[in-house]
């Protein structure tokens, strides 16, 4: 910056703000109608929203029209960084510099505005701090008052949660990271922490605030509480450090104290269904493997109509549930739906027409407030005896239990109904949003501006007759307030008691002292009106505000409605079925399918007879007796799709939706882990077997006997004995308690660990069986018990449309290769300077000296 210019106040009013500001952040500067940038903001706000940079008095300045400035700061927010609105505090006055205040830093974790935010995705912000291996976490989504803290022995346990909420900025302490980063060998999983960091963005915070008993304090003056009895755990819990962290952070961007804090929620990772982020990644849960919701399992469990719906689906699966009552409560509900399609459509219809009510009340509670916004909450009140209505319809216990947590709030709704108009503007400022007949003293302003207006008219027509100048109009505009327009061809009828104001090209604006005393008493009655509208407005919210904690509940009762309701439309679309969940060992599961899977295949064969539809299989899996099931058959058969297929239905299950399945039972899994596929990691500069080994040892290293493993092809990215002696070691492993261990599909190309089900009582061959016809294979997709014969590799590769000449060779080879020679040459037809290869094959004595015993 060019700091040895001499700056005009106003710069020294920017600077002044400009240096307090945190780094990464941009200044936009109200002036007038515009927020303006200056220096190297301008030059990289221009470079982000693609607008002019100019140049004034030598420095580089660009700017936004103030009333469009909500898309252009989400622009600078996707940008990663950060956005500091410094407003204008007091009516400008001429030749006086206007007071400014920083009124806001946004961030990308603290964004709250409706086109900063994803009405269908959670925005969490999360503060981390570790003591030890000891990790504490706390996320906050600002825009609904979703606060959650967390303290866990070990990174490996709080990592899965944090990874399913993904939050879109990270606090931790200043100084931190360095540290984190030399003790990368000495605690485990702090590779995969700082990985969770790489994408993120990270902001630092003095250290202070991350102290433990500074963090109870912030947190019950900002919940406005005596103690955390309510909320479950005690002053003294460690997390209280890291949740005071982040409610300083979001203090200092909103320049106050959060308003919309109402709880905070413990959580333990032993209460969880755990997904480690691989599995999450792996399974395509939240998002596909090319990073989108379409593909994904939320999309295809998601038949929510409403934003609020879409976001607990999310919560849902990012930390499911392990209480038994309250999945069964929410089976219980979807249940009654299910029973009731016309309940269905109807209270569908009826939720279509309700607004964000969570997020409008973060805005007012937070100061950011508009008409459009108590405009939300009428329309939404206006909604509710409807789905009461709805729901006494499809009647039952676990529907009315929801229902009675809707508060329908008749006068308040009446209340808005009388005091808004129907329409309403964007800003506050515009005024024009009370409908007249609501308030006295405000129509009696109004009658005097419209009175005033009447003059005007009529002093014109009176102008034009005193003048004899027919097209003489009386006009208005910002800067020079009402005048009298002359055109030049008539200026010399001017009447002599006119005074000139301005020139223009065509016309003389000029005014009458009658006109100067008029256009005061308008200004007046305006800035009156203004000041009435805005009083009332203010009275209104309080009167919303008062109510804040039922519509909030209100709120959250039509989300989970709005969730159960998908899940019954989805249930009955598709024959889903209601599991039975219960604490015993066992997983059943009779012709389940991949919900996913199946889906597209409808899609892609829409109207083709039903010979392409998904082939259901079944599964019976139990800790204690047939625990791993090794499955067998060519690429292609349909492996990976089932073993994916049982780790999804029992997921689903487990939160509380119905299941592809014609029937199942699911004794709770307390985590899922799953080692399939790794392309997307080779970006990472990870080798495929290293990132395979890594998954390996988080799942031998955190199984429990209630865990659920699904295993596709370990060992691949090595060399065929390496990988094979890994993989039985690891099924050997899994299966080394004598009484249980976890429940395990494990589906492999290694025919020679079919050989495992002689040593190991709890494991089961199976198959996917093809049919041969012609040198050629048909997937049949069944899954059949015992070990499939062969490979099929090359009919496979056939399918994949490798040339027939080199089919022809592979057929050749392989014939050689299982004749009984030890060792085989082949020679290569290849030209002759090609030096003639030896490969060694094992013979089947050597394969039981590997693994024999
Ligand atoms: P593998 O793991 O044995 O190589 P996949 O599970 O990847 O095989 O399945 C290959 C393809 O077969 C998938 O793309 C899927 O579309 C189809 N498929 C798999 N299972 C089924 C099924 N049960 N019914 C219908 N199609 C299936």
């Amino acid at each position: 910056m060019a700091q040895d210019v001499k700056l005009t106040p106003m710069m020294e009013q920017y600077m002044e703000v400009k240096k307090k500001l945190p780094p990464n952040t941009l200044l936009l500067f109200r002036l007038g109608d515009f927020y303006e940038m200056f220096y190297e903001d301008a030059e990289l706000g221009a470079g982000i929203l693609g607008i002019t940079l100019t140049r004034r008095n030598d420095y580089p300045m660009a700017g936004i029209p103030y009333h469009a400035a909500e898309g252009y700061i989400a622009k600078v927010l996707a940008a990663g960084k950060k956005v500091a609105i410094c407003e204008q505090v007091e009516a400008a006055q001429p030749g006086k510099l206007v007071k400014r205040s920083l009124a806001r830093i946004i961030t990308p974790g603290t964004a709250i505005e409706p086109s900063q935010v994803e009405a269908k995705e959670n925005r969490y912000i999360l503060a981390l701090d570790l003591d030890g291996a000891t990790i504490h976490g706390a996320w906050l989504d600002l825009s609904t008052g979703d606060f959650l803290v967390g303290s866990e022995t070990a990174i490996e346990n709080l990592l899965p949660v944090l990874s399913a909420i993904d939050p879109q900025e990270i606090v931790i302490p200043d100084e931190s990271l360095a540290r984190w980063r030399a003790a990368r060998d000495k605690i485990p999983a702090m590779e995969e922490l700082l990985d969770f960091f790489a994408d993120r963005l990270v902001s630092e915070l003095p250290s202070f605030h991350f102290e433990q008993r500074g963090g109870a304090k912030s947190v019950l003056d900002t919940l406005g509480v005596l103690n955390l009895d309510g909320f479950g755990f005690d002053l003294s819990h460690a997390g209280l450090g890291v949740a005071g962290a982040v409610i300083a952070y979001v203090s200092e961007n909103l320049c106050a104290r959060p308003e919309n804090l109402r709880s905070i929620r413990l959580y333990q990772s032993h209460r969880s269904l755990l997904l480690d982020p691989a599995t999450l990644r792996n399974l395509e849960i939240l998002q596909s493997a090319s990073g989108h919701r379409a593909g994904s399992l939320l999309q295809a469990m998601d038949g929510t109509v409403t934003p609020p719906g879409a976001r607990l689906l999310e919560n849902f699966l990012a930390a499911p549930t392990l209480d038994l009552p309250e999945i069964i409560r929410r089976q219980e509900c979807v249940g009654a739906l299910v029973a009731n399609p016309v309940a269905i459509a109807r209270l569908q219809e009826t939720l279509k027409s309700v607004r964000d009510l969570t997020r409008i009340l973060g805005r007012l509670q937070n100061r950011l407030r508009n008409p459009r916004e108590l405009g939300g909450i009428r329309d939404t009140l206006a909604q509710l005896p409807e789905i009461q209505a709805g729901l006494a319809e499809a009647d039952s216990p676990p529907l009315r239990t929801v229902s009675a947590r809707i508060t329908e709030l008749p006068e308040l709704h009446q209340l808005l109904q009388t005091a808004l108009l129907d329409e309403l503007p964007a800003q506050l400022l515009d005024g024009g949003y009370i409908r007249p007949g609501y308030d006295a003293e405000l129509d009696r302003i109004l009658a005097l501006t419209s009175n005033n207006k009447n003059w005007l008219a009529e002093l014109e027509r009176t102008e034009q007759e005193r003048s004899g100048i027919r097209n003489l109009k009386i006009r208005f505009n910002n800067a020079f307030g009402y005048f009298i327009e002359i055109t030049k061809s008539n200026i010399h009828l001017v009447p002599d008691d006119y005074i000139r104001r301005q020139t223009t090209v065509n016309s003389e604006r000029y005014y009458t002292e009658e006109l100067k005393e008029k256009e005061k008493e308008i200004f007046h009655a305006e800035e009156n009106a203004n000041a009435r509208e805005q009083e009332l407005f203010a009275q209104l919210v309080a009167q919303v505000l008062e109510h804040s904690a039922s519509l909030r509940e209100t709120a959250e009762a039509m989300a989970e409605l709005d969730v159960f309701l998908g899940w019954a439309a989805i249930a009955r679309a598709w024959d889903y079925c209601r599991p039975a969940l219960d604490q015993g060992s066992s997983l059943e599961i009779v012709e389940g399918r991949h919900p996913v899977v199946e889906t597209t295949l409808r899609q892609q064969h829409l109207g083709l007879a039903g010979s392409f539809s998904f082939v259901p299989n079944s599964t019976s899996l139990d800790a204690a007796d047939a625990q791993i099931m090794l499955i067998t058959g060519p690429n292609m058969a349909g492996k990976s799709t089932y073993i994916r297929q049982v780790a999804l239905i029992t997921l689903m299950g487990q939160i509380g939706s119905w299941t592809p399945a014609k029937s199942c039972r699911i004794g709770l899994v307390d985590r899922i882990f799953s080692r399939v596929g790794a392309s997307d990691e080779l970006s990472r500069g990870n080798s495929t077997f290293m990132v395979e080994m890594n998954e390996t040892a988080n799942i031998l290293n955190n199984t429990t006997d209630r865990s659920l493993i699904i295993l596709d092809e370990i060992g691949r990215g090595t060399s065929t004995y390496d990988g094979l002696s890994i993989a039985w070691a690891v099924v050997e492993h899994l299966h080394a308690d004598p009484e249980r261990g976890p429940r395990t599909l494990f589906a492999t190309h290694y025919h020679e660990l079919t050989q495992l089900s002689k040593s190991l009582p709890r494991l089961q061959n199976f198959s996917v069986s093809v049919k041969e016809w012609n040198d050629e294979i048909i997937f049949v997709r069944q899954v059949v018990p015992g070990a499939a014969d062969r490979s099929y590799g090359i009919q496979v590769a056939r399918l994949a449309g490798l040339p027939q000449a080199v089919l022809d060779r592979a057929k050749e080879i392989l014939e050689k290769l299982e004749s009984d020679d030890a060792t085989v040459t082949l020679s290569s037809p290849a030209p002759a300077a090609r030096p003639r290869k030896k490969i060694k094959v094992a013979t089947a004595e050597a394969q039981l000296d590997l693994f024999g015993a």
